[in-house]
């Protein structure tokens, strides 16, 4: 069984991870009225990760015997004039997420439950990935500046990602 404390902190973790894909929906969308297809495909395919992460976690509580609670999705903001604005916000954003993965784990170690510490060690390598690949967009972007042949060479490059479902979710 899962303590009230862990399940509590799950749930949170599900109703950010469905916050995060909302901001990446909306920077898709962003994108797609700019007319940048392929900026906007990066972050679609970063939106589906985002609900595979909630629906690990929600798979996780129920494989638990715990209650799934969902709540508001607070709002998300809509506008950025530029892909590098999108992506130092993904970078910070991200790295939230870094620091609510690891105090989760914290508490797992606390309360001693092994089960949700191994479950989670996914997440903690996933992190390392997400802030990796988004301080590497941002390098690139940093390097283009405002050469418009840079611009369309990353667009179309980030417009080639596919999604592929989280291997947790996979391995059902
Ligand atoms: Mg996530």
């Amino acid at each position: 069984m899962l303590s009230k404390k862990i399940e509590e902190a799950l749930n949170a973790q599900i109703n950010a991870e469905f916050w995060s894909a909302y901001l990446y929906l909306s920077m898709s969308a962003n994108f797609a009225s700019m007319g940048y297809t392929g900026f906007a495909n990066w972050f679609e395919v970063q939106f589906k990760e985002e609900q595979d992460h909630a629906m690990i976690f929600i798979k996780y509580i129920q494989s638990r015997g715990g209650k799934v609670t969902l709540s508001p999705i607070t709002e998300v903001k809509s506008a950025w004039e530029t892909p590098l604005a999108a992506f130092n916000d993904t970078l910070e954003h991200e790295r939230k997420v870094t620091a609510m993965i690891n105090n989760l784990y914290s508490l797992a170690t606390e309360e001693k439950d092994y089960a949700t510490q191994s479950m989670l060690k996914w997440f903690i390598d996933e992190q390392v990935e997400e802030e990796e690949t988004a301080q590497e967009i941002i390098d690139n972007l940093n390097m283009i500046k405002d050469n418009g042949f840079g611009l369309y060479t990353l667009n179309k490059e980030l417009g080639a990602r596919t999604y592929t479902q989280a291997s947790p979710l996979a391995a059902e």
